[in-house]
């Protein structure tokens, strides 16, 4: 009989919730245009206007100040790709945010100032306030991107700081809250950023939606053009069922609210438990604020792909920490940022927990973890030579058959 996995990747994707895939259904039956004038358009309309006010709500934004995207991706390329004549950014941005901006500074001479993160991969602002204030040329018009979380760390940035900065100088501030939406409070309007960045899949929504929020008044010119849906702001026919499903996620999200604290106490166990039986293990960004559910974990002399492979094999789903492309497997650009030593990066492994995970899922993980870290003697004297970490250790157990 197949093994029950245990799914603890929700900041790679969210399972797709019970509400959002009613919903999702549901406007994937009904046909018409929503642009249309007709009782079929009509209907479409209100379900895009429905799903608009669940997900102003859950962000404490005005729903027209919410415009519909293939996802934050789009979204964070739309904001970064303006014509913007300096952009500061931190080296622990999600790729939608670095991609497009070094592609400005490259194709347009934009002046791209990269801010350095502290070992937690925090920005300082103190350090930021003085390179504003230090810039050699005219600034023009300028943009601050700043995650509000971070997806390998969970680590959280001062974003209303950074805002409050950018508007002293009249630098336009942006943020992805990809990470933090439905995880904690996000308020778009105490926040006092320009443009924030959303994605469904991540709180529980269908894959290949999301959102901008546009404060009222500020000026942004379409990525997408050809055609006047979204105020003219996003061109092209609204996926309505991915639509309605990401505000039916939303709404739910913004209710589940409440329970992160149970997440937090998980994720608090397991962190405990994990030094306890691996005492070399290190937290990354375990010194900053981070979010209830995001735990990246670092092993010294250990190879991430590897874990997830060993983890993946007693059924559970977890992320490398570190990217493996063309079979070579690279230290995460985020803990470089931070300074994390190469060695323990390259073990660097993130676990990320979500409204259905369980006291006893974290159970099996910590089991899992425990066989794959521990070398059972039995396994020692059938095991010929001499193990000097862990990490060979663990090969030889699984090689075995003994998990
Ligand atoms: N920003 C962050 C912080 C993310 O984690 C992700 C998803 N990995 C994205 C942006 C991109 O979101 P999407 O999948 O909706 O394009």
């Amino acid at each position: 009989m197949a093994r029950e996995r245990i799914y603890l990747d929700y900041n790679a994707s969210a399972p797709l919730r019970f509400e959002a895939r009613a919903a999702l259904l549901a406007a994937l039956e009904l046909g018409g245009n929503p642009s249309s004038v007709h009782a079929e358009g009509r209907h479409l309309r209100s379900l895009i206007e429905a799903s608009r006010d669940e997900v102003a709500l859950l962000v404490n934004a005005r729903p027209a100040d919410v415009v519909f995207t293939s996802g934050a991706t789009e979204a964070n390329v739309c904001v970064l790709s303006q014509d913007w004549d300096t952009i500061f950014i931190s080296p622990v941005e999600h790729d939608s945010v670095l991609a497009p901006a070094r592609i400005r500074a490259k194709t347009a001479g934009s002046h791209l100032i990269e801010l350095p993160v502290d070992g937690n991969g925090l920005i300082d602002v103190a350090a930021l306030a003085t390179v504003i204030a230090a810039g050699k040329r005219p600034l023009g018009r300028a943009l601050i991107a700043v995650q509000f979380a971070n997806n390998e760390t969970g680590v959280i940035q001062p974003v209303a700081e950074i805002a409050h900065l950018a508007r002293q100088h009249g630098v336009a501030c942006h943020t992805d809250a990809v990470q933090a939406a439905g995880r904690l409070a996000v308020d778009f309007a105490a926040l006092g950023v320009d443009t924030l960045a959303l994605s469904a899949h991540k709180l529980g929504g269908p894959k290949g939606v999301g959102a901008l929020v546009v404060r009222d008044g500020f000026k942004l010119a379409p990525l997408i053009t050809g055609g006047g849906q979204e105020r003219r702001r996003r061109a092209g026919t609204e996926n309505v069922a991915a639509i309605a499903g990401f505000g039916a996620a939303a709404r739910a999200a913004l209710a589940g609210l409440t329970g992160t604290a149970r997440i937090a106490d998980l994720l608090a166990n397991l962190e405990r438990a994990v030094v306890e039986i691996t005492p070399n293990a290190v937290i990354f960004g375990g010194g900053a604020p981070r979010l209830c559910n995001t735990s990246c974990i670092g092993i010294k002399g250990s190879q991430s792909e590897i874990l997830v492979i060993k983890l993946d094999l007693a059924g559970l789903a977890v992320s490398a920490g570190s990217a493996c492309s063309s079979g070579k497997v690279a230290v995460s650009h985020v803990l470089t940022a931070m300074g994390a030593e190469p060695d323990a990066a390259r073990g660097a492994i993130r676990v990320s927990l979500g409204p259905h995970t369980s006291a006893a899922e974290i159970d099996t993980f910590l089991s899992a973890w425990r066989t794959i870290h521990e070398l059972k003697p039995e396994v020692r004297q059938r095991a010929s030579g001499h193990f000097e970490t862990s990490e060979r250790a663990a090969q030889a157990a699984l090689a075995m058959g003994d998990k």
